[in-house]
């Protein structure tokens, strides 16, 4: 995983009646100066070494119209909160707030009960505790996708973890530990299915070659259908939490 990096300080870029905040990133490994949208993080200015940040202002004032597009398409961030809706497995899930301690047989502090996911204790650790929680659920549908999945192929894996990548949902070491976005917990279970089998056929075969894909064969019935869903949804899935 990457650094988080020196950030200098955000520009406000105007087009037309419009203003945008912008953050600006200098960069020592970027050629040349690009902008770059985020769905969580909004626009982004690079600015590699040797271009000053004034010129680098009036390049993304150059490309005002489209910064205005790129940002009006953003789909809105959804912060963990009382009444917010987020996907779980693909389903709409209501997050509530409840400020009493749960009662005796639920098994923490958070539960999902039909299409709500219950969130005790108090308002400002709600986040947090949602949060853990997910990543909690993505892990326990990793491990038991991707056992059932490597036993169906006859390989092992030594560990397996979830991430937060900002742009791969899933990676396999040539040592054999799988790693996840724990995001897939908010995307339709075909498509977490999928990226499991795919990972988990890297076991067997370290490439994308004809072998690779007749193993993902195997063990997933459509992969066209999952990876269309992630180029046209999978993005969006940033904008949780
Ligand atoms: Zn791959």
């Amino acid at each position: 995983m990457k650094g988080a990096g020196h950030r200098a300080e955000p520009a406000v870029v105007t087009h037309g009646e419009q203003r945008f905040v912008i953050s600006v990133r200098p960069s020592a490994r970027a050629r040349r100066l690009a902008l770059k949208i985020d769905p969580r993080r909004g626009a982004e200015l690079v600015l590699p070494r040797g271009v000053s940040r004034r010129r680098g202002l009036a390049f993304a004032a150059e490309h005002g119209a489209w910064l205005a597009a790129r940002l009006a398409a953003l789909p809105e961030a959804v912060p963990f909160a009382d009444g917010a809706t987020i996907p779980y497995l693909g389903q709409p899930h209501r997050i509530c707030h409840l400020p009493h301690t749960p009662p005796k047989r639920r098994p923490g502090p958070v539960w999902r009960q039909d299409d709500t996911i219950c969130v005790s204790g108090r308002l400002p650790h709600l986040a947090r505790r949602l949060s853990d929680w997910l990543r909690h659920a993505a892990r326990q549908e990793a491990v038991s996708r991707a056992e059932a999945a490597a036993r169906r192929l006859g390989a092992s894996f030594q560990r397996l973890s979830v991430r937060d990548p900002r742009t791969r949902w899933g990676s396999c070491s040539a040592k054999g530990s799988l790693s996840f976005s724990w995001r897939l917990i908010m995307a339709p279970d075909a498509v977490f299915d999928y990226v499991v089998a795919h990972e988990v056929a890297h076991l067997h075969e370290l490439n994308h070659g004809a072998r690779f894909w007749d193993l993902v064969d195997q063990l997933v019935p459509d992969s066209a259908a999952p990876r269309d869903w992630l180029s046209q949804h999978g993005a969006a899935l940033h904008r949780y939490g």
